[in-house]
């Protein structure tokens, strides 16, 4: 029997980037059946109109042409017919990133929001989905990466797959080409790692690492695990970054650097940990947001913006316990957490934007302010992911301080009532829970964390958990933050009070609200080309700032577009907006056990 509709895809001209995907509805509407695109994709809270990459459309019937009129800029209807309807378009697919689609000679990857039309009165029929490979004998290797169900597929293989509903049919993103596959079991569930794009990593070392993180996660919400099985799509790539959840899978980019290499130490770099840290956070994912969602996004409309103010806790509390995960599992130590902390308050310190937007506010706008940053963002917005994983942070220790409960028991609750009966998170519904359990009264704190914008009160509380917070001058223009300075901090560098874009030229990509370059009337954008009569560049830039005396003005010139303007810039001390936090050593035996049970590692490193 057939499924009620039945799609199919195939690269049929890579070299043109371009997937031809046909649409059979069994049961069409009798009066004209219409078919819409997603303008977003789940998980990226953006406006993408992934409909205006649909290069040309056409409808039949009983082998007649169907008329097709276009209703709107992601809507399609078909005139009358009794059905079948096969209704069949090409996709551009240019998209190198892990929320839209893409194919060349080398590789195909998609995402179901940018291919597949949904099929209006019928987004719960099931459905069947044939991938086939594209034409010519070159293509013969390539293989298939998707969690998507198999309905006769050879495993790996391209062939038919199935999917329960549309909203199931666009969580499976699917990757084509010559792949490299490695799997381990998680708590008995089967896992695979399909990686492409050039790279010659350890994959042994990858599974075993990434192996640790899954039974953190999964014995973390209790077993058993809600996925039959779990797939990580990782394109390697020499420049890029980011990562997309599914219910069964996440894509991730990653610099091929940050792979670990075969002849790598055994000891963890600072690419590699960012790496799991990326795992990690996807896959926390799976409960968090996934199942455990807002309200809001039980019955969203893909074709317009679903507006929360909860994104804090679905990102922050996911980013609060991606690094952690790694620090309980044992993969790092104590210290190696605390510089990711430290890190992630560096991000938050850094703009001024958080004293003029709240956590409820940055979720809320994330559709026109997040995901639309422009050069001014540092000064005007605030992040969700690295505020709102400071707020999950604070919510846990003051949990810890103040009650027997921890936010991993709140989490536990959120799964069991929200994520396993599939019931929407009310807007209040962490707080809810969080005060139910602890028997506190957290509205005063929640007011501070999501509402309002001073600076939360984050060295007393890290103090009653034996470790110090202090903030430090940068030390250079990619000091990251997390580390103890290496230099006198008596003496902070010089700065104009912006950011520099990538290039070797001194180009303003940031200006910092009330810093010395805005003050002397620099924008973003301008070229610096002579600090005190001296051609600037990028290495030299430190040292320009540091001749003048304190006090003293130093002349600079700088194009705007064509134009050379001339600027008196008075630079300042570097602002103590680094954070670094460390271990105490000396701690009562009280707030040496409450540091335990925070910060202790579950498992031990075999
Ligand atoms: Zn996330």
């Amino acid at each position: 029997m057939s499924s009620p509709i039945a799609y199919l895809i195939r690269p049929s001209r890579p070299e043109a980037h371009v997937y031809a995907v046909s649409c059979t509805v069994q049961v069409p509407d009798a009066g004209g059946q219409r078919l819409f695109l997603p303008n977003w994709i789940p998980g990226s809270y953006l406006i993408r109109d992934f409909a205006k990459h649909v290069l040309r459309l056409e409808a039949e019937c009983g082998g007649q042409p169907v008329a097709v009129s276009k209703l709107s800029k992601e809507t399609w209807a078909c005139a009358p017919c009794p059905g079948p309807l096969t209704v069949s378009y090409e996709v551009y697919a240019w998209d190198f990133s892990v929320r839209g689609a893409h194919v060349d000679a080398t590789h195909g990857y998609f995402n179901g929001t940018s291919v597949f039309l949904c099929v209006e009165g019928q987004e719960a029929a099931s459905c069947t989905l044939d991938i086939r490979p594209p034409p010519g004998e070159c293509y013969r290797h390539w293989q298939v990466a998707t969690a998507m169900a198999r309905d006769g597929a050879p495993r790996r293989g391209f062939g038919r797959y199935r999917a329960e509903d549309y909203a199931e049919l666009v969580d499976h993103p699917v990757e084509l080409g010559e792949i490299r596959f490695a799997g381990f079991t998680a708590c008995g569930v089967p896992h695979e790692v399909a990686i492409s794009g050039r790279q010659r990593s350890d994959m042994e070392r990858l599974c075993t690492d990434i192996r640790r993180v899954c039974e953190q996660h999964i014995r973390f919400f209790g077993e058993p695990a809600p996925m039959e099985r779990y797939l990580f799509l990782v394109m390697a790539v020499g420049e890029g970054y980011g990562g997309l959840e599914h219910r069964a899978s996440c894509s991730l980019m990653c610099n091929r650097w940050d792979l670990p290499g075969p002849a790598d130490e055994p000891t963890m770099s600072e690419g590699y940990r960012r790496l799991l840290c990326l795992c990690s956070h996807e896959y926390f994912h799976t409960w968090n947001v996934k199942r455990i969602r807002p309200a809001a996004f039980v019955h969203w409309d893909l074709r317009r913006e679903s507006y929360t103010r909860m994104l804090w806790a679905f990102e922050g509390i996911t980013s609060y316990y991606d690094d952690l995960a790694l620090r309980r599992s044992g993969l790092i130590d104590e210290a190696g957490y605390l510089e990711l902390i430290g890190q992630t308050a560096t991000r938050v310190w850094r703009s001024s934007g958080r004293h003029k937007q709240s956590l409820a506010e940055s979720s809320f706008d994330a559709w026109t302010r997040f995901y639309q940053q422009d050069e001014n963002a540092p000064n005007a917005i605030v992040s969700y992911y690295t505020k709102g994983a400071l707020a999950a942070l604070i919510l846990d220790l003051t949990l810890r301080v103040r009650s027997t409960c921890t936010l991993d028991q709140v989490m536990r609750e959120l799964w069991e009532r929200y994520g396993k009966t599939g019931v929407g998170v009310p807007e209040d519904g962490v707080q809810r829970l969080a005060e139910s359990l602890s028997g506190l009264d957290l509205g005063s704190l929640f007011q501070q964390l999501l509402h309002e914008t001073e600076d939360p009160p984050l060295a007393e509380l890290m103090a009653a958990f034996g470790v110090r917070f202090e903030l430090r001058p940068a030390e250079s223009a990619d000091d990251a933050g997390g580390k103890p300075a290496s230099s006198d901090p008596r003496r902070p560098r010089r700065v104009l009070g912006a950011r520099l874009g990538n290039g070797p030229e001194v180009q303003l990509a940031q200006v910092y609200d009330g810093g010395p370059a805005q003050q002397a009337g620099l924008a973003p954008g301008d070229v610096v080309v002579a600090i005190d009569g001296i051609r600037a560049n990028v290495q030299n830039l430190d040292k320009l700032l540091a001749r003048s005396a304190p006090g003293e003005r130093l002349e600079v010139h700088a194009f705007r577009r064509d134009e050379l303007l001339h600027f008196e810039v008075l630079p300042q001390a570097a602002p103590a907006d680094t954070c670094v936090l460390t271990l105490v050593s000396d701690v009562s035996p009280e707030v040496a056990a409450r540091r335990q049970a925070w910060l202790g590692a579950t498992e031990s490193r075999p």
